[in-house]
């Protein structure tokens, strides 16, 4: 079951990562809200963007833009989004949500693998909306999510630099939401538990066992249900909160 907040409708909302998974079901459940979704995607990706634009439309979606960056690189993600604020106006809805993990022991772990996975989880979602945050200073019911992680919570044996990028995705959403609270900017974190992905596809069969028998509700969650409370997030329906960490993991960490 789809949420509906009505006054999304033309909201211009920018979700990064939105080619795949949780992304890709946010973006379409804004569009079917009748949002004007924004999304980037990355070279190579252009077919899948064109794809992307043209579902988000049929979908019911105010307009569907997409800006063509990877988030670590700031420069090309500024020269995007001031362009994009410029000739088309603030953009007041933000999800960072583009993420990577590189899951390894910590004997194992390397330099570049941490560095490549805190560049994009962490900084590449702060400096996106350090970017934006001179626009939102002019703009009306700003409202930021950023997807953070039930393991940047509770960390997790071999996923050591996913959680404390994880973790530091917390940390930015207090300090962000006491920063700009006064000019009526909020900024919350959900932490998904298990949400059936490429991301989740990806782990040892093993391993998703073991979570699934420690899930009180018994299922690994569904995109859906994750874009249904960033819709709640990013609307006024929420006006009253801001620098929550809201789990969202059938009761994993309790
Ligand atoms: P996913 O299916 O692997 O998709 C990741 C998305 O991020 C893709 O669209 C990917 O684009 C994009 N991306 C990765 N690196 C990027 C970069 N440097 N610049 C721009 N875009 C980039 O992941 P997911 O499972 O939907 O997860 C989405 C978010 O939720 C992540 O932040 C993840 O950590 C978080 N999360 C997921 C779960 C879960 O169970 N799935 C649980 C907790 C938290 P490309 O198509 O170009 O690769």
């Amino acid at each position: 079951m789809l949420a509906t907040y009505t006054d999304l409708k033309d909201k211009k909302i920018l979700v990064t990562g939105a080619t795949r998974g949780i992304g890709r079901a946010l973006a379409e459940s804004l569009a079917s809200q009748g949002a004007h979704v924004i999304f980037n995607f990355r070279e190579g990706k252009e077919a899948q963007a064109e794809e992307l634009q043209v579902k988000l439309k049929e979908l019911g979606a105010s307009e569907a833009t997409p800006l063509k960056f990877d988030v670590t690189d700031t420069a090309a993600m500024k020269e995007a989004l001031e362009n994009f604020v410029k000739e088309v106006g603030a953009i007041t809805g933000v999800v960072n949500n583009a993420g990577i993990s590189k899951d390894t022991l910590v004997l194992r772990l390397k330099e570049d693998e941490l560095q490549q996975v805190l560049d994009t989880n962490l900084k590449g979602a702060i400096m996106l909306t350090q970017i934006l945050s001179r626009s939102f200073l002019r703009a009306e019911d700003v409202s930021i999510v950023n997807i953070s992680s039930i393991v940047g919570l509770m960390g997790n044996p071999g996923q050591i630099a996913y959680a404390a990028s994880k973790a530091g995705m917390i940390g930015f959403t207090k300090s962000y939401a006491k920063e700009l609270a006064s000019k009526n900017v909020r900024c919350n974190a959900i932490c998904p538990g298990f949400i059936a992905t490429d991301m989740t596809d990806a782990l040892d069969e093993k391993v998703k066992e073991s979570y699934l028998a420690s899930i009180p509700l018994n299922r690994f969650g569904t995109t859906d249900e994750v874009a249904n409370l960033v819709s709640f997030l990013l609307s006024k329906a929420s006006a009253y909160m801001t620098g929550n960490i809201i789990k969202i993991d059938g009761g994993l960490y309790i």
